[in-house]
């Protein structure tokens, strides 16, 4: 009987592949690309052909027989392959860890039932939105050039849309998408936005665009039966539109013509576990590999990207004016809290700025980043504190639940009747979380219709989006909310932004912080004043409460100035041989014990030594336990991309020799150091 011998990837750490016999006639072997169900190690898995061949290093006899192969489906592409490839070498994972993960889970199953059932869907007609096309808006002379750019752009084309919030950047995205719609007849879109909470609107906006158009949708709240639906139709190439979160990067995707990242600077494009990608990172070696344009926007651009378009490697197109004829960018003011003190959290002039939205009918948002009710409880008599007993952290009060969680390992206490320590009965919250806010608001403004949005408040499914929605109906005077609300959304309505307590950034050991806490509060007050100003309404204004009010980050805030503050701060990050000057990766090691994690580390340190390559001392993590488990880090830098890169091959085999009982891991390029 004749046979091949099919190469397969799976999903463990061990190899890269493994070799598997398959009977075929010659001529009928499977492709590249295809995946197999296997047996390995007494389990039955699915893997990914990556390889036909004739003939293998392993005797004949020692090989299996493949169990099946997947023929009903499509293979995945030569250049979707060179995708995952990429980036198991380029984060130092085994292929099949990266490939087979960014599978839908149905794919991957014994059985082809799932994937019988959406094939047949699908063969009955792709679902589109039907209905009268609406006609696209008009753009002004800035939107208009920037739309053509991207529309027209040839060939690898890294376009940063630089915009201020307000500017309309969706309706530049929607033009470009629809001049290449028109003009690539199979050509496949893919839009990225940071946040789940983001895709409703956007999606909303593109059906109604883009009628008899099919849309796929990939984020992680999609159940998997959707989830297979959505994948295949943008694999086989029939959803020409595939919107989603960070995962939908490894989307299958045989015809993309371009790629757009929304808010490009967001930390949430990085995953912080398993493969630790950044998925706006491998959006761009994507598009260089096929040879199309991307664009990723912002109006606070991350300093890598704000770097690379000064350094004429991307091209820089800007909207310096909001959309919206006479929408303006809203004033920010600084309160000094020194000067006015806050009861209940707020300052007498933004008490007086919200009751004055009351009166005439108009929304407020206040930002605050911390949820629960306070972020400890503490004992006055004798000091206690609510500390986590597993973590370097505070129990959070969460009053209305009546409970005392950890937000790192999720224990949960009920609230001490009285401190553990001493006995004394009266314990005190400190400090100002989202439901204290809520508690103080309602009190002060009895009459109004307040809603809390945060992780808390909308946990069950659905939830964010109805509270939106309430939002956009105009059945809320004030909104309050963590980082949930800072990102996108268009709130037409709403003309002041109150900021509570942003300082605690300013001090941060991270050096990503300031850059962070800038983005935020220009995204937060730009959720102002994003629809035309109407006869008698308020003019839109960011009242911004803080200590530090002479702080130059905030000069720059209230001059809507990020081109000064960026510049800035790369001098500061050239001088100081941080990112974008520098490249890092961060070994991480978790142990019962810390002097082991650092043993290990150090271990590492000494096996390490190589020219053009920093490995600095092992230190334990900011946040040193988690969970009972001990943390520490050793953070390995370089001048050159591809010495770094070639260092970590190495290393990692060394490491791996080693055989250590620590638990390790490496992150490239980490955001949190
Ligand atoms: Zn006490
Ligand atoms: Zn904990």
């Amino acid at each position: 009987m004749a046979f091949c011998i099919l190469h397969i990837a799976l999903d463990t750490p061990l190899n890269s592949g493994f070799d598997y016999r398959w009977p075929c006639a010659p001529g009928e072997e499977p492709a590249v690309g295809q995946l197999a169900l296997v047996n390995f190690g007494n389990r039955e898995v699915v893997g990914l052909i990556i390889a036909v061949r004739h003939a293998t290093e392993v005797p004949l006899d020692k090989l299996k027989d493949a169990l099946a192969v997947r023929g009903q489906l499509a293979p995945l592409t030569a250049a979707w392959l060179a995708l995952a490839a990429f980036a198991a070498d380029y984060y130092q994972r085994p292929l099949g860890e990266v490939a087979l993960p960014g599978l839908p889970k149905n794919l991957r199953t014994l059985t082809t039932v799932a994937l019988d059932r959406a094939l047949k869907k699908l063969a009955k007609g792709a679902p589109v939105h039907d209905g009268a096309p609406c006609g696209m808006p008009a753009l002004n002379s800035a939107q208009q050039d920037a739309a053509d750019a991207i529309g027209g752009a040839v060939g690898f084309t890294p376009l940063l849309l630089y915009g201020v919030t307000g500017s309309g950047k969706t309706e530049v995205y929607l033009q470009a998408c629809a001049q290449v719609l028109a003009r690539e007849a199979d050509g496949q879109i893919l839009i990225l936005v940071p946040e789940i909470n983001l895709t409703p609107q956007l999606e909303g906006n593109i059906r109604a665009r883009f009628p008899g158009v099919m849309l796929a949708t990939l984020h992680s709240s999609l159940s998997e039966g959707e989830r297979m639906l959505h994948w295949l139709a943008a694999h086989q190439g029939q959803a020409r539109i595939v919107l989603g979160t960070r995962l939908a990067i490894l989307a299958s995707l045989p015809h993309l013509k371009l790629i757009v990242v929304d808010e490009e600077h967001d930390p949430s494009y990085k995953q912080q576990e398993g493969l630790r990608y950044s998925a706006r990172d491998l959006a761009v070696w994507r598009a260089r590999q096929l040879g199309i344009p991307i664009v990723l926007g912002s109006a606070t651009p991350s300093l890598e990207t704000w770097h690379h378009a000064h350094s004429g490697r991307y091209r820089k197109l800007e909207l310096r004016e909001r959309a919206v004829k006479d929408a303006v960018l809203p004033r920010v003011t600084l309160l000094d809290m020194e000067r006015d003190k806050p009861v209940d959290g707020i300052t007498k002039q933004l008490m007086a700025a919200l009751r004055q939205r009351l009166e005439r009918g108009e929304q407020s948002l206040l930002f605050l980043n911390r949820r629960g009710y306070a972020p400890v409880i503490s004992c006055e008599a004798c000091g206690w504190i609510s500390e986590c007993t597993r973590c370097t952290s505070f129990m959070v009060l969460h009053k209305p639940e009546h409970r005392l969680r950890c937000h790192h390992c999720s224990l949960e206490l009920r609230i001490p009747r009285h401190c553990p320590t001493c006995g004394n009965v009266d314990l005190q919250p400190l400090g100002r979380g989202t439901q204290r806010v809520e508690e103080g608001l309602q009190q002060l403004f009895p009459e109004a219709r307040i809603l809390r949005i945060d992780a808390d408040s909308t946990r069950r499914k659905g939830s964010a989006q109805a509270a939106f929605d309430s939002v956009h109906r105009g059945e809320v005077d004030i909104l309050i909310g963590t980082q949930m609300v800072a990102k996108g959304h268009d709130f037409k309505k709403l003309t002041l932004v109150g900021i509570l307590n942003p300082d605690t950034a300013l001090f941060s050991q991270d050096y990503r912080a300031s850059e962070r806490l800038f983005a935020q509060l220009m995204q937060v007050a730009g959720r102002a004043g994003r629809a035309a100003r109407s006869e008698g309404g308020s003019a839109s204004e960011v009242l911004v409460q803080t200590r530090y009010a002479a702080h130059p980050l905030y000069a720059a805030v209230v001059n809507h100035d990020y081109d000064r503050f960026a510049t800035a701060l790369l001098e500061e990050r050239r001088q100081a041989a941080l990112p974008p000057y520098m490249y890092q990766a961060l070994l991480r090691a978790e142990a019962r014990e810390l002097a082991l994690a650092i043993a290990f580390l150090e271990q590492a340190r000494d096996c390490g030594a190589h020219e053009g390559i920093t490995i600095n001392d092992p230190i334990p993590m900011t946040m040193t336990r988690v969970f009972n488990v001990e943390r520490a880090q050793l953070l390995v830098e370089s001048a050159s991309r591809p010495a770094l890169q070639g260092f970590l091959r190495q290393w990692l085999a060394s490491l791996r020799a080693l055989k250590s009982r620590v638990k390790w891991s490496l992150e490239v390029d980490p955001l949190d150091i």
